[in-house]
């Protein structure tokens, strides 16, 4: 089992300013990529935190960088036997969904479409070379976790039980009871799938008066190969996360009390299994919440990578800070050198002289 966390963050759009941003990426030594994510403290601007990850990505990472080194590199171990989990953790409106979803324009498309459409590429150059001899089939899952329940998503939401599906044990594997699969052959098949999921992931959270952030949204890729009675099964799961904010400090309904709480649980479930399994552990707390479970974090021979993603504006302080300690490998704590920090190449944002933080006097400035 191998896992890899890193970071993504996210271009400014159009109504954020410069002077605004407070995360930045930076290197170990010049010259080196990337892997440190920068933050003040919020006590003390003074003070700066270092984040270190495997890979830190800037907004100059296109859809295209990401997946071509973080995603491409394992479609061979997953034609091998292995499996393969992708996970996109952040506050809401960090990414996640540009990450794994992504833009319908051919440029924009985010990991998921390029995985699959790697996958098909991949599974008939098996089938060609085999001389027809090994047959590649795909079969997809998609479903949700919301409260801790699952619900089917290639099922329209009006044949949904409100209990959600059960899970049952077979063979040390969890499963879940009834969970739709469709047998999907090439590009079209998959978005036409994908399209129809997604519309019934928001129907159904309209229909509880919630938000479709506030559930885990998972697809299960299932590459079966078979080669006369040899049966070769793997599978790809990629998942775009409830958004990581606490929302107790905004909001005192008490379904979104209900929600945060299970939200809070899985996710921090989620990163103790992370830990465990970057440090080797023998022993990963999967069993603790039902999407570790479900997965079976740390059971299966996988690879996992987690996607942290990053806003980099001020306004997302305190949510960036937890996440980032939450999946972050280690944090070091330096004193900043202010003058290190100011730049004047771009004389168009001359008022503020402090490049990244905005401000001047170490005072955090108010929400
Ligand atoms: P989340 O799913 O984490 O709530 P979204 O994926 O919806 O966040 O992203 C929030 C907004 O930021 C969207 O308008 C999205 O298009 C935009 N966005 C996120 N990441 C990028 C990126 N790498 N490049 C351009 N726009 C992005
Ligand atoms: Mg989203």
């Amino acid at each position: 089992m191998s896992v890899r966390v890193v970071a993504r963050i996210r271009p400014l759009l159009k109504k954020e300013l410069d002077k605004d941003v407070i995360v930045r990426a930076a290197a170990a030594e010049e010259g080196k990529p990337f892997t440190i994510v920068k933050i003040p403290n919020p006590k003390n601007e003074t003070e700066e935190f270092s984040y270190i990850f495997n890979s830190v990505y800037d907004q100059s990472c296109t859809q295209e960088d990401l997946f071509n080194a973080e995603v491409y590199p394992h479609i061979k171990a997953l034609f091998q036997g292995l499996d393969v989990t992708i996970f996109a953790y952040g506050v809401t409106g960090t990414g996640k969904t540009h990450t794994m979803r992504g833009g319908m324009k051919m440029d924009d498309r985010g990991l998921i479409p390029r995985l699959l459409s790697n996958v098909f590429r991949r599974g008939k150059k098996i089938e060609k070379d085999s001389n027809g001899e090994t047959i590649v089939d795909v079969h997809l899952s998609y479903y949700e976790i919301y409260n801790d329940k699952v619900y089917d998503l290639l099922e329209p939401p009006e044949m949904r039980t409100p209990m959600g599906l059960p899970l049952r044990e077979k063979e040390g594997k969890t499963f879940v009871v009834g969970l739709t699969e469709r047998p999907c052959d090439d590009v079209k098949d998959f978005e036409r799938l994908y399209v129809e999921a997604n519309n019934n992931r928001v129907t159904a959270a309209t229909k509880l008066n919630a938000h479709s952030s506030r559930s885990h949204a998972i697809l299960r890729v299932k590459v079966t190969q078979t080669t006369g009675d040899m049966v070769l099964e793997s599978t790809a799961s990629a998942i775009d996360l409830a958004g990581s904010e606490d929302n107790r400090r905004t909001d005192n309904n008490r379904d979104r009390l209900v929600e945060s709480a299970a939200i809070n649980k899985s996710l921090f479930v989620l990163s103790q299994c992370i830990d465990a399994i970057s440090r080797g552990d023998k022993r990963i707390p999967y069993r603790e919440s039902k999407m570790t479970r479900i997965l079976s974090l740390g059971q299966n021979n996988g690879i996992t990578i987690m996607i942290l993603n990053l806003a980099p504006m001020r306004s997302y302080h305190l949510d960036t800070l937890s996440s980032l300690n939450v999946s972050s490998r280690a944090k070091r704590i330096e004193v900043r050198e202010i003058e290190n920090e100011v730049v004047y190449k771009q004389p168009h944002r001359s008022h503020s002289s402090t490049s990244f933080s905005g401000l001047t006097n170490g005072v955090l400035a108010p929400r």
